[in-house]
C-alpha cells in the first residue's frame, strides 16, 4: 500500500534503472543521506527501464519503506536517453537531478550542484575530472567521441560531461516539452541556453553489476548525438563530392592532353581507370548512406509516436509520454 509522498518538493532526483537490482540498495542508501543532508524536501524519481532481474521488485520494497521514493516503470526497455526524458516528466520539484543507479556518479556531488543552483543556475553540469573505471577502452573513445562532437556539433556541448547534471524547474519544463525521438539529452540540454555552471567530480567505477552501454549501443548515441546536432555530415559529403569531382577534371585535361601529344596509348590506363571508378563509387555510396541516416530519423520523427509508454506508476505520475 502505497504511502502519500511529501507535499512540497524542492529538490527532485531522477535515477534510470535497467538491471540494478545488485546495486540499487546501496545507492538508495547513499542517495538519500545526501540528499537528507540539504535539508529541504526531496524525491527520488526512479525510472525502472524495462529490468528483468527483479530490479523492479526492490524498488517497491524501497517504496514501501521511504515517502520520499516514487517510481516509473516503463513498458519495455527503451533505452537511458529516454528512461532520463521519463523520469524528469514525471518530477514536481524545483531543481532535477539526473544521476545513474550504479554509484558511478556520487550522489554526494548533488550538494555542491544544489550549491550553484541557489547561486542562479538554471542549468549545472558535473564534469568528470577523472574517472575511476576499469575500461580503459571506454575512457578512451568517451574522450575521443566528445572532442569529435564539439567539432560537429553546432551547439556547445561541454566536453567530459555525462547525463550527471541538474536542471532548475523552468529548464526541466523546457526540455520535456521538447518532442524528439532521437533523444541525445545532453546535447538538448546544451540547445536550451539559460545560465550554465560546473562542477568537477570523479567518477568511480561501477558499484555492482555489468555496464549496460555495450559497444553497439555507445555507437547509436554517438550517431545520435551527431545526426541530432549537426548537419555537418552532409556538408562533408557535399564538400568530398566537389573535391572528387574537381580532381577528375583536373585528371581529365591532363590525360587528354598526354593522350593527344602521344605520351599515352590507348590500351594504357586501364588500371588508373578502375581505380577512379571505385574510388568515385565509394564516395558516392558514403554519401547516400549519410543521407539515408538522416532520412531515417525523419522518418522515425514523423510516425509521431509517444516517446515511451508507462506501464506502471504511482498516483501522481502522467501516464504516457508526449
Ligand atoms: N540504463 C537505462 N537503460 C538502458 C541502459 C542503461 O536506464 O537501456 C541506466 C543504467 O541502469 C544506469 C545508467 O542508465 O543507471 C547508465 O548506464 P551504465 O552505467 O550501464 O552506462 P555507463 O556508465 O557504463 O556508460
Ligand atoms: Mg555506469
Amino acid at each position: 500500500m502505497a504511502l502519500s509522498p511529501p507535499t512540497r518538493v524542492v529538490h527532485s532526483v531522477v535515477v534510470p534503472v535497467y538491471d540494478e537490482a545488485d546495486g540499487i540498495d546501496e545507492f538508495h542508501a547513499r542517495c538519500s543521506a545526501a540528499m537528507t543532508a540539504l535539508g529541504e524536501p526531496y524525491e527520488i524519481v526512479y525510472v525502472d527501464d524495462g529490468s528483468r532481474d527483479g530490479s523492479w521488485r526492490r524498488l517497491e520494497a524501497l517504496r514501501e519503506r521511504d515517502l520520499a521514493v516514487r517510481l516509473v516503470r516503463l513498458s519495455r526497455n527503451f533505452g537511458h536517453q529516454i528512461a532520463i526524458s521519463a523520469g524528469i516528466a514525471h518530477t514536481v520539484g524545483e531543481t532535477v537531478c539526473v544521476i545513474d543507479a550504479d554509484l558511478q556518479d556520487p550522489p554526494e556531488v548533488i550538494g555542491e550542484l544544489v550549491a550553484r543552483w541557489h547561486e542562479g543556475a538554471d542549468i549545472v553540469y558535473a564534469v568528470r575530472r577523472e574517472r575511476h573505471e576499469q575500461s580503459r577502452f571506454k575512457t578512451a573513445s568517451a574522450s575521443a567521441f566528445y572532442r569529435l562532437m564539439r567539432w560537429l556539433s553546432e551547439v556547445d556541448i561541454p566536453v567530459d560531461a555525462g547525463d550527471f547534471r541538474l536542471l532548475s524547474r523552468r529548464a526541466a519544463d523546457a526540455l520535456v516539452a521538447m518532442p524528439e525521438h532521437d533523444r541525445y539529452v545532453r546535447g538538448m540540454v546544451a540547445w536550451l541556453g539559460f545560465t550554465t555552471a560546473e562542477v568537477s567530480y570523479v567518477r568511480d567505477a561501477r558499484h555492482a553489476g555489468q555496464t549496460k552501454y555495450p559497444l553497439t549501443k555507445m555507437v547509436r548515441l554517438a550517431l545520435d548525438g551527431i545526426m541530432a546536432f549537426s548537419v555537418r555530415p552532409l556538408r562533408l559529403a557535399t564538400v568530398m563530392g566537389f573535391v572528387v569531382s574537381a580532381s577528375a577534371f583536373a585528371a581529365a585535361i591532363v590525360l587528354t592532353i598526354l593522350r593527344l601529344a602521344g605520351h599515352i596509348s590507348v590500351v594504357q590506363g586501364w588500371t588508373s581507370l578502375a581505380v577512379l571508378v571505385l574510388l568515385l563509387a565509394g564516395v558516392q555510396l558514403i554519401t547516400v548512406g549519410v543521407l539515408g541516416e538522416y532520412v531515417g530519423r525523419i522518418y522515425n520523427e514523423v510516425r509521431r509516436r509517444p516517446l515511451y509508454l508507462v506501464r506502471d506508476t504511482d498516483e501522481r505520475g502522467r501516464d504516457v509520454g508526449s
